[in-house]
């Protein structure tokens, strides 16, 4: 099959548009989709000063390849890659060396934070802990919460403007429907409104891949050497996103734009409803604890510390 774009041989075929791209054509086509998302969201300014969330995984190894590339038109804005090794039996390791590796060949400065110099405890120990107490929670709601917390912090003391995280097609339509199965769409909700305006002591999320699926992050891995991180955390397999990743898929393969239409439902949804002012409207607090911008008294990463009486 040939290139829609040129006479080259293709490589991948895109079934919702019917498109088929050689190798360039593909790369093309992947980094003016995240150009086409940063511009739609207006998700940078001039003079941001960037973090890059970058576990050593393809899709922020891929994102950082391509932000760099397009922010290097911009001089004043600064970019610098930040991993946060959970300690969990060297599982990060390997994610480590790549993101160091990546970061200096896109020239972007690179700084790694643990969890256990952070909170005096490695994931591991705390989702030991977290057992031992019969905590309800799985192990990567203490990942998540912990390490978005760690971000922010750290972010704000290298004066960061924008948290930008790798999160994927795939990534956004699990998390709208695991809400929506766990009835918790409101908390989905919240969080839409928060990380789309500026808080005092909170960094603004922005996700620049979130409308390529996963599988066109991998090929464009590949097409760029990037080296695929072959560890895979242990509780990954075992959470409700794996059950809703399997059911996507499959779905998928008979109604190949789901995950875009699970998105882009959800996004117009909260802008038609919320309207802009009522956007506006929350309210953080700061945490009683830690000082963290929070809607509640006590921000989760600290309540989920406090339960496990390791604050
Ligand atoms: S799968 Fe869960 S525990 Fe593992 S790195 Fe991801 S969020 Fe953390
Ligand atoms: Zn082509
Ligand atoms: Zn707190």
């Amino acid at each position: 099959m040939k290139c829609s774009f040129c006479d080259r041989q293709a490589v991948y075929f895109k079934r919702i548009s019917g498109v088929a791209y050689c190798k360039n054509c593909f790369i093309k086509h992947v980094e003016d989709r995240v150009r086409w998302t940063i511009n739609k969201g207006k998700l940078f300014d001039w003079n941001d000063n960037i973090v890059l969330a970058v576990s050593g995984g393809k899709d922020s190894v891929v994102m950082m390849k391509i932000v760099s590339k397009i922010e290097r038109n911009f001089p004043d804005v600064k970019l610098t890659a930040i991993t946060i090794d959970e300690g969990f039996n060297g599982y990060r390791v390997e994610g480590i060396r790549i993101a160091k590796k990546f970061s200096s060949m896109f020239g972007v400065e690179h700084l790694t934070f643990s969890f256990k110099d952070f909170y005096g405890y490695t994931l591991k120990e705390i989702i030991d802990i977290a057992e031992k107490k019969g905590s309800p929670y799985h192990p990567c709601t203490y990942c998540g919460v912990l390490r978005r917390k760690i971000l922010n912090v750290k972010g704000r003391e290298i004066g960061a403007t924008k948290i930008a995280t790798a999160h994927n097609l795939d990534d956004e339509a699990q998390t709208i429907l695991m809400n929506i199965l766990r009835g918790d769409i409101g908390r989905l909700i919240e969080s839409f409104r928060i990380e789309s305006q500026k808080y005092e002591g909170f960094i603004p999320r922005v996700k620049p891949m979130k409308y390529i699926p996963e599988k066109e992050i991998a090929l464009y891995a590949y097409y760029s050497g990037i080296d695929l991180y072959s560890n895979e955390c242990p509780f990954s397999k075992l959470s409700l996103r794996s059950e809703v990743r399997s059911f996507l898929n499959d779905y998928e393969t008979r109604h190949p734009d789901v995950k875009f239409s699970i998105v882009s439902s959800f996004e117009d949804f909260v802008n038609k409803i919320m309207g802009k002012e009522d956007l506006m409207k929350i309210k953080l607090n700061r945490c009683k604890h830690c000082g963290e911008p929070t809607t509640r008294e006590i921000c989760r990463a600290c309540e989920l510390l406090e339960d496990l009486k390791i604050l």
